[in-house]
């Protein structure tokens, strides 16, 4: 079983690059001017309850709402690098509101343009499982087709499996149509990214594992894991203040995040275990600002638990088709 990927106990998508493409690929984040149903009034006005104003996309390179071609933003994101150690290879990332949301001539001309620059080797798009009609896929579909040595990933945010954590985020689906896109996805061969966030509230860390194995049952591509950020001008926020819910600490979030990782399938490539809260927005927990701190933490509790990805995996799969057997 293997224990240490590139010096690491997890299978972090640094390794899965070097390992894959020889080298670590730098991503460059994109607003691509779209809006999110969940915030037009298409599905609800106020978004998920934990989402900034920005789209989630803070730190984003911003492109007008009627760009088609981003060639010159994709130039900009590269010079943000300039003056740190990088290679020369990159991803596109749709990060910023709901990466598939417009028209689906627009939708092409956007990832097109980017799969078209020599330094770009994919794109990844996050989006939502129900902005991934028809059209959207065929897109998907005739860009594969297209560049069939570039990659294309998409990544939906899942957060929980449990629908009463759902409702109260204001996700705005459920899980069947989570599933949906997902098996649509595998059909066409595009790698899938799940978005999980520890520290929901009512999240109790038997629910957290819960996720986990039916993250496993996906078999996605990847993961990414990510801390409940409180920021600021959100509902959230207005719920932290009134003391209804609270955060995580730093020793909760590591040993809750080891659970997670000694749990998850050894195949699944972990995108990340912590994000960039943007720090002036971010009400709590202001510990995780100092994100080399939160990594550096969390190798020493691997090493000194000796968990590594997977090591319970197997258990952890018995023992959810033993639950599964006795409900059934
Ligand atoms: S789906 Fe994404 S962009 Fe839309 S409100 Fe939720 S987190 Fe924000």
């Amino acid at each position: 079983m293997r224990q240490d990927w590139n010096g690491k106990p997890y299978y972090s998508l640094d390794c899965y690059c070097k390992e894959t493409f020889g080298e670590k690929l730098y991503k460059i984040a994109l607003d691509g001017g779209f809006t999110c149903p969940n915030r037009d009034g298409a599905i609800g006005y106020g978004g998920c309850i934990f989402c900034s104003h920005g789209g989630s996309g803070e730190f984003a390179v911003p492109v007008d709402k009627n760009a088609i071609n981003i060639s010159e933003e994709i130039v900009q994101g590269i010079s943000l690098f300039h003056g740190k150690k990088t290679g020369d290879r990159f991803i596109a990332y749709f990060q910023a509101y709901t990466g598939t949301y417009d028209k689906p001539d627009r939708l092409y001309s956007l990832y097109c343009t980017a799969l078209s620059q020599d330094k770009i080797s994919g794109v990844s798009i996050a989006t939502r499982p129900d902005c991934l009609g028809r059209e959207v896929l065929e897109v998907l579909a005739a860009l594969s087709a297209e560049f069939p040595d570039k990659f294309i990933w998409i990544e939906l945010g899942l957060q929980t499996m449990h629908e009463d954590t759902a409702a109260y985020i204001r996700r705005g689906y459920k899980l069947p149509v989570f599933e949906k896109a997902a098996a649509d996805l595998k059909k066409m061969g595009i790698p899938l990214i799940v978005h999980m966030i520890l520290g929901l509230p009512g999240e109790d860390p038997g629910r957290i594992l819960e996720t986990i194995n039916y993250i496993n049952g996906i078999k996605p591509f990847g993961i990414k894991l990510q801390l409940l950020y409180i920021l600021k001008d959100t509902d959230l926020a207005a719920d932290y203040e009134k003391g209804l819910i609270s955060s995580y600490s730093k020793e909760e979030y590591l040993h809750t995040l080891l659970s997670c990782i000694t749990r998850l399938d050894p195949r699944i490539v972990v995108h990340r275990i912590t994000g960039d809260g943007p720090k002036n927005l971010l009400i709590a927990p202001r510990w995780s600002l100092n994100k080399r701190d939160v990594l550096n933490s969390f190798h020493r509790l691997c090493r000194g638990t000796g968990g590594f990805q997977g090591k319970y995996f197997e258990k952890a799969r018995i023992d959810s088709t033993e639950i599964k057997n006795k409900e059934g």
